[in-house]
């Protein structure tokens, strides 16, 4: 069965999220931790919590994925904005233990002009402050397109980080189809060279998850904007081809494509459809 859902609003709570999904015959999602400018989140409702673990339990649910605001950035030369970071993460990782067993997942952030190793040194520091041997969530970094001083365009950043980070079994990867393809890597015409690449640097085991977006930029354009499914520069044989991958299938696929509901709808129909785990989602 291909697992697959799409980034759906959190404003309706959790049990909401959980409904939407099964509407449009998704079989998990992603949500904002609280807004997406990093604002304080709402408090969390227990029933609300149960209706959704209900909703998962009944519906043979994928793991989902609760993504950090991302204007956080703990990897910034200022200290204020550093702790700010620290805090929402902190803080949303206590959250997420509601939903034991669940993915988080952030932007590894911007060096803005101090260098990409000094960024990297930062954000593994903010790792190792923030992580607990005994949470449930696995924290994962989000590949990046490269624009402005993003870290974490390339698997060797990446790689960097997570070598730093002390409990690095509750660090994995969520690789973006877009964010890659606007990095360089030609997942369009050598899917093969990028995943052996990926095994080689980072280990195909940190691999937790999947942002599945087409783009509307070129190849290595470092610009990060995301097109529906099939009307982008990378475009649907090459999204398939990555669903059906022996060495992703398993993962769970997120979309966040610029769609509202019967969009998406329609997308997860399409990908299912195009899918070779031809073991339907059923309710
Ligand atoms: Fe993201
Ligand atoms: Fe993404
Ligand atoms: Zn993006």
């Amino acid at each position: 069965m291909l697992n697959i859902g799409c980034h759906l609003s959190s404003s309706k709570g959790f049990t909401h999220m959980g409904e939407q999904a099964l509407s449009i015959n998704a079989n998990t999602f992603q949500f904002f931790t609280r807004n997406p400018r990093g604002s304080k989140a709402k408090d969390i409702d227990d029933n609300d919590v149960k209706g959704l673990l209900k909703i998962m339990d009944e519906n043979n649910f994928a793991p989902i994925l609760g993504h950090a605001p991302y204007t956080l950035n703990p990897g910034s030369a200022n200290q204020r904005t550093r702790e700010f970071a620290l805090e929402v993460l902190k803080a949303d990782l206590v959250r997420m233990e509601y939903l034991p067993n669940n993915l988080y997942n952030f932007h590894p952030g911007s060096h803005v002009g101090q260098g990409i190793e000094k960024g990297i040194e930062l954000i593994s520091e903010a790792l190792n402050l923030i992580l607990t041997a005994d949470q449930t969530t696995m924290v994962l970094i989000e590949t990046m397109s490269g624009k402005g001083s993003e870290i974490g365009s390339t698997f060797e950043e990446i790689k960097e980080i997570i070598k730093k980070v002390k409990l690095d079994d509750k660090i994995g990867v969520c690789l973006d189809t877009c964010h890659i393809y606007d990095a360089g890597y030609d997942i369009v015409n050598d899917l093969e060279g990028v995943l052996n690449e990926f095994e080689r640097i980072i280990g195909l085991d940190k691999l937790c998850a999947i942002h599945l977006n087409d783009s509307k930029y070129p190849l290595a354009s470092h610009k990060d904007r995301h097109e529906k499914i099939g009307e982008g520069t990378i475009g649907l044989k090459a999204l398939t081809d990555i669903i059906n991958h022996p060495k992703l299938r398993h993962l769970p696929f997120f979309l966040e494509t610029p769609n509202e509901l019967p969009g998406y709808a329609q997308e997860i129909q399409l990908l299912r459809d195009a899918s070779d785990n031809s073991e339907y989602f059923s309710r």
